[in-house]
């Protein structure tokens, strides 16, 4: 090997959820990229459930393809079913989730990142990180190789430390198959100053030619079939199928409490903190003991494949246990197990160690993403590894780090979350955790992002006319329905005095002010034939999304005006806390622990009062 390849600008250690969209977006940028994972098999596997997006996740996954990333396109491309959850609330939580068939997921992505310029591939286990002061320089290869980069972005997923667990029996693993990184995991925990313990698990996978499907209800997509890429397509589907419904009972919850001695999560041998949301099947027995049922979808893991995937009933439990409880339960009294449930406990970093552009605090250049941050689920991870990618990719050529605020993303609330509040037990994204939520919609990811993709040189030309087209048709829409007028004698036609009511006023009302009342909507002027019918249905339905909640958005500007001045007040890394006047010694405690990069980050750190922001803005303007 020559010395020029071994030099990059920007390394990527990891090729699953984080490190696909990092090595993707820090080519895409611009950057010479490599891109080091243990097995090139494994690039883009999913660990668990084979599913992307729903609540929260889905609105990760649209920012992430607004920027020009890749997810949303490979569920696009496997998908075996979508739906939209939350369809009849408002649009803000309105969701996709599509079910995917794994093995065309993962060859969809390999197939990007083997197309993707500047993008070299490079299969070994990284065992060390080359550093030089106070700064990377590179990795360290098990077969010795040495490459150096100006930036490194660490996407280790749940290797680090990694411990598989089944019943009380356990061993090193990274996940089922995989071999645990525990070189690098004895280097990050001298590198890092705050290192734990989390855990996750997986059920047991089932051979679906052993369950009787007469007897379970079918769940089957939407109709029309929901498409996830703004560039996406519902013809780049593969064939859809149903997924179905069963339920535990009071048997299964016996039995599962007879494995309660040898569970390693209630005998103390696992000690990582599991993801309250997504808890195992023992321990939802355990907590909510007076329920006597819990429901499970039987999800179908792909189309050449006969297992499934059976979403509830993670567990940990022996071996022995877990094939009594799952033939315990409607439809599965024969079932075999192709693959046994587990659980993993992970070394992760404490995420208050990270700067907002996910660079690590202890060592410039280095960028930390995905599962090690405290995170659990593939959209989370990739989210990261967007934003790292990017950031690593600007660092290398000098340039400041790109930061979406709260108000601006999603992406922007979990890196926010994450390194001003840290987390003790596995994070995961919901609609709740933003107070701007009605901005932040999956129908507008690409209004809030494209552009700025655009500027970093992350969105192609293909998106980019697409995303053009798709503004024109938005302002010629609204400015048709804005002109149209309807006369009173119009108004008072029997069809729209039958949605509307009798005309108010005898003044003349426009097609767009009828689209704003109550009883208005896009499909409502399409019946009373006020709307074209070759409007793209995205157009339509961001004019009607506009039109009825502009109150509220302009409320929610409003606020995000107000914090403005927050937002933009810097505090230097070596801001001196000791300096300001009237600071209790507590609060001056935690700002000098987090050190955050902003006002308004410090008002958000946990017993940071409003009264002490102001003293720090007081401060701030004092000093001019
Ligand atoms: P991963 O997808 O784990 O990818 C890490 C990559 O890094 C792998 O390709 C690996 O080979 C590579 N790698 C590691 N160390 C090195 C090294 N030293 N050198 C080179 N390459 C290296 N998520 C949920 O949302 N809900 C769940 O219930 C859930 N359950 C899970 C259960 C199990 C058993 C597991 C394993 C995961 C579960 N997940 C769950 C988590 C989900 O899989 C992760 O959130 C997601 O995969 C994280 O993506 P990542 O890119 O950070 O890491």
């Amino acid at each position: 090997m020559s010395t020029s390849d071994l030099q990059f600008d920007v390394i990527v250690i990891g090729g699953g959820h984080a490190g696909t969209e990092a090595a993707l977006a820090s080519a895409r940028s611009g950057a010479r990229t490599l891109l080091v994972s243990q097995s090139i098999e494994t690039l883009g596997q999913m660990s668990c459930n084979p599913a992307i997006g729903g609540i929260g996740k889905g609105h990760l996954v649209r920012e992430i393809d607004a920027l020009g990333g890749l997810m949303a396109q490979a569920a696009d491309h496997a998908g075996i079913q979508f739906r939209m959850l939350n369809a009849s609330k408002g649009p803000a939580v309105r969701a996709t989730r599509a079910q995917a068939d794994r093995a065309l997921y993962k060859a969809y992505v390999r197939s990007a990142l083997e197309n993707q310029p500047g993008l070299q591939l490079f299969q070994n286990e990284v065992d060390d990180l080359i550093v030089d002061g106070t700064r990377v320089a590179g990795v360290v290869t098990r077969i010795g190789l040495r490459f150096t980069a100006r930036a490194v972005v660490l996407t280790a997923g749940t290797f680090l430390g990694g411990r598989v667990h089944v019943g009380l029996a356990h061993h090193p693993g990274g996940r089922a198959g995989d071999a645990p990184s525990l070189p690098l995991a004895a280097r990050l925990r001298e590198l890092m100053p705050r290192t734990g313990r989390l855990k996750t698990g997986t059920p047991p996978r089932l051979d679906g030619r052993t369950i009787d499907w007469s007897v379970l209800q079918p769940q089957p997509g939407d109709t029309p079939t929901p498409v996830f890429s703004f560039i996406g397509d519902a013809a780049q589907h593969p064939r859809q199928v149903d997924c179905h419904i069963t339920h535990t009972n009071e048997a299964t919850h016996e039995i599962i409490r007879s494995g309660f001695d040898r569970s390693p999560m209630f005998t103390g041998v696992i000690e990582g903190i599991g993801p309250r949301y997504c808890p195992s099947v023992e321990d939802k027995v355990n907590r909510f003991a007076d329920k006597s049922s819990h429901q499970i979808f039987l999800e179908p893991e792909g189309l050449s494949t006969h297992e499934i995937y059976p979403n509830g009933i993670s567990t940990s439990l022996p071996f022995d246990i877990q094939q009594r409880f799952v033939r315990s339960i409607k439809g599965l009294e024969h079932a075999q197990i192709v693959r046994p449930g587990y659980a993993i406990e992970y070394d992760y970093f404490d995420p208050r160690d990270l700067q907002r552009s996910l660079q690590t605090k202890a060592v410039q250049g280095l960028f930390f993403a995905g599962q090690i941050n405290g995170t659990t689920g593939y959209e989370e991870a990739a989210a990261q590894g967007l934003l790292a990618g990017i950031n690593a990719s600007r660092y290398a050529r000098g340039e400041a780090a790109w930061v979406p605020l709260r108000h601006e993303a999603y992406i922007g609330v979990l890196v926010d979350d994450l390194i001003t509040l840290g987390t003790n037990e596995p994070y995961r994204m919901f609609t709740s955790r933003a107070e701007h939520r009605l901005l932040l919609r999956e129908d507008n990811a690409d209004l809030r992002l494209t552009p700025v993709g655009r500027d970093m040189g992350l969105v192609d030309e293909r998106r980019w006319r697409h995303f053009s087209a798709k503004c024109d048709a938005i302002a010629a829409e609204r400015s048709r329905l804005e002109s149209h007028w309807l006369k009173p004698a119009e108004l008072a036609a029997p069809e729209i005095v039958a949605v509307f009511g009798p005309a108010p006023t005898s003044n003349r009302v426009s097609a767009l002010d009828l689209l704003r009342r109550p009883e208005g909507s896009y499909e409502v002027l399409r019946r009373l034939g006020l709307a074209r019918d070759d409007v793209d249905a995205a157009a339509a339905e961001q004019v009607e999304i506009d039109v009825k909640y502009a109150g509220y958005v302009t409320r929610q500007q409003a606020d995000i005006a107000r914090a403005a001045r927050y937002e933009q007040a810097p505090l230097p890394p070596d801001f001196d806390y000791a300096a300001v006047a009237g600071l209790s010694n507590e609060v001056r405690q935690k700002l000098l622990q987090h050190r955050p990069e902003t006002l308004a980050q410090a008002s958000r750190i946990a017993g940071v009062t409003p009264a002490a922001v102001s003293l720090l803005l007081v401060h701030l303007k004092k000093q001019g």
